[in-house]
């Protein structure tokens, strides 16, 4: 097996791996470590959790140990999609440098430009960003990008999903071709491979697992749900959620409950609160302290309950997750695959359990044909009749409200009772459905700076994602596929949150 002391990371580097607790590197690692400190390009195709950051952090490190940083000028550049992704960028680099005199700083959008302006002024040997927020600063004319040698792209495929390649092409454009490129994606739709064969240079290519496999560790169920009536079927759903959750008992130890829409993520979060359950909220529409806050909670136990959009919770080291609920069918097959993985890390047992209302059927079959298998159907536990949960019997006369109000076992009421179901009233016509989470992908044509922010919303069903390179019908679909790009009817503002 290979060791780190193999790798030829500099001592300080296998100083701070060693104080980490790593024994041994992973397939990434031993993979991506030795050509990259030849100072050849690489193409990394893994997922988070394999440790791919240290797979790109610790060659960084032992090769900008020589030469300084210049003002305004960063030796080197590390783009994430999303805010939270680069936070936890910038704390890896912290752990692994913390033996070498190298500067970092993180630009990330709904931070201070000041503070941001003046690490830069001073010079940095390590930027991490997220494009749109790097994009800014140049145009402000505080950044220069002709000094990176070393540039990373992380999570490209969740870049192509959020829109930024026109950005990333824009960002390489910047840099001297002369620089070398670390280039992670978890799949290599044909949008990303074009990127690759424009950017990187002869890459030595490492690949360490199919894009669709689910762990064994992870025990997985679908419950199918069916609503007593339509207008109902959210605050059900909400209850159905709640037996989930106590039926698993003290084994849940903690979990991040995924919805597919921002709304409903809000709208879990404070029904879940409201019934005494430990629960925040986290999705793109949140203030950047505030997510932080919520994450630092999640992370270090003081908070039990995470309720997340796929976006805000995409490649989340959180290392001891012991469930993942899926409150809806996601509408991408992949994002089960990622949802489901933020469960059972670093070999634990983990649990995902997920509701499937009638009309996500055919995600759910797509889901089934990805991960190769059938997910056990477990039994919905309000009907076992054994229910941990005290259900009030509803008659048909009552408002919908009514079920989702706590029992007085799970807590004290509010002081002021919010509604927490914002469903549609019962006589009215159905409401429009409300935003789903994706982002728009703009066309190659766009410019850079039209892009969404990391969490914008984005048609689901009726929009293929020409990233993926598949449509349900196993086409290949290049690009953009033929739909009008979604992001044109999205606001100035709605896409430069990031
Ligand atoms: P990543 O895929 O980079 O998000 O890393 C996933 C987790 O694996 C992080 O918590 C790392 O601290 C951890 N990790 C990275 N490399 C190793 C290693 N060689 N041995 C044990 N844990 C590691």
């Amino acid at each position: 097996m290979t060791k780190f002391s193999d790798l030829n990371l500099s001592p300080k580097v296998l100083k701070a791996v060693d104080e980490a607790g790593y024994e041994s590197p992973t397939p990434i690692q031993a993979g991506a470590i030795p050509p990259a400190l030849e100072g050849r390009d690489v193409l990394g195709i893994a997922q988070t959790g394999t440790g791919k950051t240290a797979g790109f952090v610790l060659p960084m490190i032992t090769l900008l140990a020589r030469g300084r940083a210049r003002a305004r000028m960063p030796r080197s550049l590390v783009l994430c999609p999303t805010r939270e992704l680069a936070a936890q960028v910038a704390e890896n680099f912290d752990t692994y440098a913390k033996h070498v005199r190298l500067t970092k700083a993180l630009l990330i959008g709904g931070v201070s430009f000041r503070e941001q302006d003046k690490l830069i002024d001073k010079g940095v040997d390590v930027l991490i960003a997220t494009p749109g927020r790097l994009l800014d600063h140049f145009e402000r004319g505080k950044l220069l990008l002709t000094g990176v040698q070393i540039m990373v792209v992380d999570e490209a495929d969740r870049m192509l999903d959020m829109g930024f390649i026109p950005d990333i092409e824009r960002i390489f454009s910047l840099t001297p071709f002369t620089r070398q490129t670390l280039f992670f994606s978890a799949t290599m739709a044909p949008e990303i491979e074009r990127i690759t064969n424009t950017f990187l240079s002869n890459p030595e290519r490492i690949e360490v697992a199919r894009q669709a496999t689910t762990g064994e560790n992870i025990k997985q169920c679908v419950v199918m749900f069916k609503a007593s009536r339509r207008d109902r079927e959210a605050s059900e759903k909400r209850k159905l959620l709640r037996a989930l959750i106590d039926s698993e008992g003290d084994k849940c130890t903690n979990a991040i409950v995924f919805c597919n829409r921002k709304t409903d993520v809000d709208i879990v979060a404070k029904s879940l609160k409201k019934y005494g359950y430990d629960a925040a909220p986290i999705h793109g529409d949140l203030d950047q302290s505030q997510r932080t806050r919520t994450l630092d909670g999640f992370r270090g136990g003081t908070l039990r309950f995470l309720i997340a959009s796929d976006v805000a919770a995409r490649g989340l080291d959180v290392p001891s997750v012991s469930h993942v609920f899926n409150f809806d069918v996601p509408g991408h097959a992949e994002d089960y695959v990622h949802r489901i993985g933020r469960t059972g890390r670093a070999g634990r047992d983990g649990k995902a359990m997920m509701i499937c209302i009638p009309r996500d059927e055919k995600n759910l079959a797509d889901i089934e044909r990805l991960v190769q298998k059938e997910i056990p159907r477990l039994e919905n536990p309000l009907n076992s009749g054994n229910s941990p949960v005290q259900v009030p019997v509803q008659s048909e006369s009552k408002a919908p409200e009514k079920e989702d109000k706590p029992s007085s076992e799970r807590g004290p009421k509010p002081d002021r009772g919010p509604k927490p179901d914002r469903g549609p009233k019962p006589d009215r016509g159905p409401k429009p459905e409300p935003k789903p989470e994706r982002s728009p992908e703009p066309t190659a044509s766009s410019p850079a700076r039209n892009k969404p922010s990391d969490d914008k919303p984005t048609e689901n069903k009726s929009r293929n994602r020409g990233g993926r390179g598949q449509d349900r019908g196993g086409k290949k679909v290049v690009g953009m596929g033929d739909h009008l790009p979604g992001f044109i009817a999205l606001s100035f503002d709605e896409r430069r949150a990031i």
